[in-house]
């Protein structure tokens, strides 16, 4: 079995902003590809594209953190011990089943207790150990951290919501997970976004990354963008990139990591 070194791709920028993309990965394990079931094998729960839509995070200065592997080898997004998130449907630490509900893997071909434990110690744990210690460099240098957990969904998921999502889902995990004139700052910028439809710790609040490591009365402030794929990308396979949709929504974005940014400055004066 070979060591997994390249669980993900880190960049870091020069302004007290983390972002960081969970489920952009596209890589499996050969075990996990063995396994799993035709209808999986596109990968459709992807977060996809999400490095190449927060290509402006580069240019405002943010450190980025994204995955390598897919969430069907272990959902980085997930608490070490596999507390479910959502009272409602939800998937898990290491999916069973697609996010339709269908079984994930062919009868008897999931990656066994061993493989688990190894994507555990070589992919969740590197991951969750730098973007901790970039934390805290960014409160070492500048008293604060901001965190952005980026992620996206099909509009329409019948097992996870009703109907179709809004745009932009924010989450700060009820008001928990950053100040409060921050996720409304963000909130505001999102009604005022022509064309767009948003909501605030609607369906999604934000997932384990968001809940664990925003700690705003530690000057660490994270929200997570739960965003509607319809608005940048083909939503059937192969899930083509949408430059057209893309353009608008970019430009919704980067007002939102600019925001975070301008709070983070008047707020502790640098
Ligand atoms: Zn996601």
């Amino acid at each position: 079995m070979s060591e997994i070194d390249d669980a993900f791709e880190f960049s870091r920028g020069r302004v007290p902003l983390l972002i960081s993309m969970p489920h952009a990965g596209l890589r499996l394990t050969p075990a996990v590809e063995a396994g799993l079931v035709e209808q999986a094998r596109s990968l459709p729960d992807t977060d996809w594209h999400i490095p190449r839509l927060y290509h402006c995070a580069a240019e405002l200065g943010a450190s980025t953190l994204a995955a390598n592997y897919s969430r069907y080898v272990v959902d980085l997004n997930r608490p070490q011990d596999d507390a479910p998130l959502y009272a409602s449907a939800t998937t898990g630490l290491f999916p069973a089943t697609l996010f339709d509900g269908e079984a994930l893997y062919r009868p008897g071909l999931a990656p066994g207790t061993e493989e688990r434990a190894r994507y555990l110690a070589q992919i969740w744990k590197p991951y969750h150990q730098t973007l901790a210690d970039e934390l805290a460099r960014l409160q070492k240098e500048f008293g604060y951290a901001l965190l952005f957990d980026a992620h996206s969904i099909r509009s329409q998921v019948p097992r996870l919501f009703d109907g179709r999502l809004p745009d932009f889902n924010l989450g700060s995990n009820s008001g928990a997970s950053c100040a409060i004139d921050l996720a409304e700052r963000l909130r505001q910028l999102c009604a005022q976004a022509q064309g767009y439809s948003h909501a605030l710790n609607g369906r999604f609040k934000g997932g384990h990354i968001t809940r664990h490591y925003g700690q705003p009365q530690q000057h660490r402030h994270a929200v997570q963008l739960e965003l509607a794929q319809c608005n940048y990308m083909d939503e059937q396979p192969p899930f083509g990139y949408r430059e057209d949709l893309a353009k608008p929504t970019q430009a919704v974005i980067r007002q939102l990591l600019q925001a975070m940014l301008d709070w983070g400055r008047e707020h502790y004066g640098r």
